[in-house]
């Protein structure tokens, strides 16, 4: 299992940058050059892009500029019992070194090369949660893919996120458009990160770090954790969410239907060790467990405004 550390993004210096990280070009499937897709997004305010194209590494080399960082990485395709066109999207890479094979070998091929491997849209891929816990280095998960929302309704995939935390698999999460071609809609789906500088070094290091919350529109502005309760700021807000383990995570409703921008929970409701250690006895009197399960109570923060907009933070141990 990965040992990375996490980090509160909300607590380290840095600067935000919006990053649209899974897009096709003509390299691949998708109708633009990666020239076109970086103006394109340049236009629509965002700062960084990767380029994911099918078991290829398309060249970026000529791509960035001031304004817009291109990252070169691919999205390859891997064989997988069970599993529908499972793929791996790969960030900061220079070249598809094997596809077509068992998803840990490709990871492998991934780390090896410096760069940071995650499981495309799991729903519409068929990749259910025990599937995803035998794999070794994986950094994290699509958990909004919107190719897989337009096809079948598949691309959400929050509730692998919570059934990895609840087995102690900490993974980070990512929104992300899977664009194939510019359109009329500005970006849908993308992640801030807070990095030193918009750099290709410096945001794939923030991001390996998970220095950064998904988003389709909704912004968060600060969580902070203390050993009695977790807050979160963010824009206007409909429902909160806490996610830490089973029967203990915790939804927090804004009043009457209105809108609001903070949103508070008692760490004993969530999953204090107290709560875990009077849970776990709780299920081992039930003859449901045999010991205490040593697990560090992480949470994931879910912000919907009610419009069918959604912020995700990646998961952030509790004290
Ligand atoms: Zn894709």
């Amino acid at each position: 299992m990965p040992s990375l550390s996490t980090v509160n993004p909300f607590l380290v210096d840095g600067n935000w940058y919006s990053g649209s990280v899974h897009n096709h070009t003509t390299a691949s499937d998708g109708k633009n050059t990666v020239a076109e897709l970086a103006e394109w997004y340049q236009g629509h305010g965002i700062d960084f892009i990767v380029i994911t194209d099918h078991n290829v590494v398309a060249d970026v080399s000529e791509a960035s500029n001031p304004d817009i960082t291109v990252i070169p990485g691919a999205e390859i395709a891997v064989c997988w019992d069970a599993a529908f066109g499972a793929e791996i999207l790969c960030l900061g890479i220079e070249k598809v070194k094997r596809q077509g094979i068992h998803p840990q070998d490709v990871i492998n091929d991934v780390l090896d090369q410096g760069g940071l491997p995650f499981l495309s849209h799991p729903h519409l891929s068929g990749v259910y949660s025990g599937l995803i816990m035998g794999l070794e280095g994986l950094m994290g998960i699509e958990i909004y893919n919107l190719f897989g929302v337009n096809a079948g309704n598949r691309g959400k995939a929050t509730v692998h996120m919570d059934d990895l935390m609840a087995v102690g698999k900490i993974l980070w999460g990512l929104a992300t458009d899977d664009r194939h071609a510019i359109d009329a809609m500005k970006p849908q789906a993308w992640i801030e990160v807070k990095a030193k500088s918009n750099d290709r070094e410096s945001i794939l290091m923030a991001v390996k770090k998970g220095l950064y919350y998904s988003t389709t529109g909704v912004k968060i502005h600060d969580i902070s954790i203390t050993d009695t309760y977790v807050r979160v700021r963010c824009s206007e807000a409909q429902h909160v969410t806490f996610s830490t383990l089973p029967w203990l995570s915790a939804k927090v409703d804004a009043d009457n239907q209105g809108l609001m921008t903070e949103a508070v929970v008692e760490l004993n409701a969530i999953g204090s060790s107290q709560t875990i250690e009077s849970f776990n006895q709780q299920l081992i009197e039930k003859g449901m467990q045999s010991t205490p399960k040593e697990i560090r109570p992480h949470v994931r923060i879910e912000v919907d405004d009610g419009q069918g907009r959604f912020a995700w933070s990646n998961p952030l141990p509790l004290l």
